[in-house]
């Protein structure tokens, strides 16, 4: 069992890529780089050689780095198999349910679609880290530009259902704000109102508060709650379809 090494490089306003190194190849993973200056630079400092860009959909604040990175480097890109037109540099395929290998470390690849058509997440299991792009964030998710609240609420569903320990590496620092909605919906959720102070205190001091755990966004995440009794009777709609609640809590949220 092996396990990455993981460096979290904050780029552009709120963006945050990933360097994922698996020691015994040092095979050293780019996830989502939205820009390469600095993310090469990082990966110098570290003395690491990228040998892969990871991608999860084809937004440029995700993509925007491959090619130069390429240039630089050479690496391999790996992206949505169900988005093949939209990622640049692209030879490596991948789709929901297949594993991808970065040296000895697997991935699980999901399909997640909802913010774009052809979102995948990956999932290293053996080091308990799950990279979502935009579906899911700390006490968010991302908009449906290009989905339904349906296509959203399972791809949401799919990623709540790994371990609670699972920490989830997304590609926004939207805490802060998200949790100032969240709370809108679900006042009296304790969870939240305990990661709201947590979440105050860390963005005073300019610490980032991704990667937050499964643990805590199935408890106060109320993106990921629309089946939940509490919930649904906060915003007085007991006893609906997970759905039509995930859908009215995406709604408030786009006019919050
Ligand atoms: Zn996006
Ligand atoms: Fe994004």
């Amino acid at each position: 069992m092996t396990k990455l090494e993981i460096r979290q490089i904050p780029v552009l306003n709120d963006n945050y890529v990933y360097l994922a190194r698996e020691p015994n190849s040092c095979a050293v993973a780019a996830i989502d780089p939205a820009v390469a200056g600095p993310v090469l630079d990082e990966a110098k400092k570290l003395g690491w050689t990228i040998t892969h860009i990871l991608n999860t959909h084809h937004h440029g604040d995700h993509v925007g780095g491959n090619l130069d990175i390429q240039r630089a480097t050479g690496c391999t890109i790996v992206g949505p198999g169900h988005d093949p037109e939209r990622i640049p540099g692209m030879s490596v395929q991948v789709k929901d349910g297949d594993t991808f290998k970065l040296g000895e470390a697997e991935a699980k690849v999901f399909f997640v679609p909802g913010h774009t058509r052809g979102h995948i997440a990956y999932w290293f299991k053996d080091s308990d880290a799950l990279f979502c792009g935009d579906t899911l964030f700390s006490i968010g998710c991302g908009r449906l530009f290009e989905g339904t609240p349906q296509q959203m609420w399972t791809s949401l569903s799919t990623l709540r259902a790994l371990p609670e320990t699972t920490r989830v590496y997304c590609a926004h620092e939207y805490t802060q704000s998200n949790v100032r909605f969240a709370v809108s919906v679900d006042p009296s959720n304790k969870a939240l109102r305990a990661y709201e102070a947590e979440v105050a205190d860390k963005r005073a001091r300019n610490i980032p508060t991704v990667p937050s755990t499964l643990k805590l966004e199935r408890a106060a995440n109320p993106f990921l709650r629309a089946d939940a009794p509490d919930l649904q009777a906060a915003m007085h709609m007991q006893g609906r379809d997970p759905v039509e609640v995930f859908a009215e809590v995406r709604r408030r949220k786009d006019t919050f």
